[in-house]
């Protein structure tokens, strides 16, 4: 018994990495939420024990954070959290300053910026973690995006009609290859800063860029232990690698 189990990973004894579903119930829009299911997904393929806490307005925070994703929301699911959101701003910006991972879609990402102006010209207020302000325009951007960056090439579905603009050193996720990405002017897409990233893409993201999920998975690790280290044994490896194939294979498709 104990031979066979010699290159399985103890259950009992995997390290524990918290993961924030932040306003899954108003900002989880075109299945955002499946992002959090890669982030689990990937870090129990790589012998980590994901916990996921789902927060809403007025939830308690948990304990430990160690990575924070949230999905779009029309603008009405935006007013919704919006209180909550900035009662939480300053805890929100300490731990990007201190280098914990997020991933925001869409109206949360645009939260992330310093406001959204709505076509109905209400302003809604975001939280400044990237220097960013969002114009509601008339004309939606719709479609397939794909964009390239530091994670290769980003493939997903973008549906807005509020468009970004990146001020001073804000950095951009991506240079647009296709589809409109931010704006209809600049061809960005997104935003990083520090390990915080913003993106218009849903789909979800996460599933079609693997690159893109084990930056944030292994910045989380990261965040908890000090370092990453990859404790898969090799069926774990070997399911990795059918998961990365598929995601290889859909992103040729949605590029063509
Ligand atoms: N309400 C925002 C907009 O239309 C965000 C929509 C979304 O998250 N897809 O610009």
């Amino acid at each position: 018994e104990a031979e066979n189990r010699i290159n399985v990973i103890d259950d009992r004894v995997r390290p524990a990495v918290d993961i924030v579903s932040l306003y899954p119930r108003d900002m989880n829009i075109y299945g955002d939420t499946g992002n959090v299911l890669v982030v689990a997904k990937r870090l129990w393929l790589y012998g980590y024990q994901p916990v996921v806490h789902y927060v809403n307005q007025g939830d308690a925070w948990p304990e430990h954070v160690d990575i924070i994703l949230g999905g779009g929301g029309q603008d009405s699911g935006q007013k919704k959290i919006q209180d909550d959101l900035m009662a939480r701003a300053p805890q929100l910006r300490q731990m990007a300053d201190e280098g914990v991972p997020m991933l925001v879609i869409c109206g949360l990402y645009q939260l992330f910026g310093n406001f959204f102006r709505t076509i109905d010209g209400d302003e809604i207020p975001g939280i400044g973690i990237f220097d960013a302000e969002t114009l509601g325009k008339t004309a939606r951007l719709i479609g397939n995006l794909v964009a390239s960056s530091d994670y290769g090439t980003l493939v997903g579905y973008e549906n807005h009609s509020g468009q970004t603009f990146l001020h001073g050193q804000t950095k951009a996720l991506g240079r647009v290859t296709s589809g409109e990405g931010n704006n209809a002017e600049d061809e960005t897409e997104g935003a990083q800063k520090n390990n915080v990233i913003g993106t218009y893409m849903h789909g979800s993201v996460l599933p079609k860029n693997p690159k893109l999920a084990d930056f944030l998975v292994m910045k989380a690790v990261e965040h908890r232990y000090g370092s990453f280290t990859n404790l898969a044994d090799s069926s774990m490896q070997a399911e990795l690698e059918k998961l990365d194939e598929c995601a290889r294979q859909a992103s040729q498709v949605a590029q063509h």
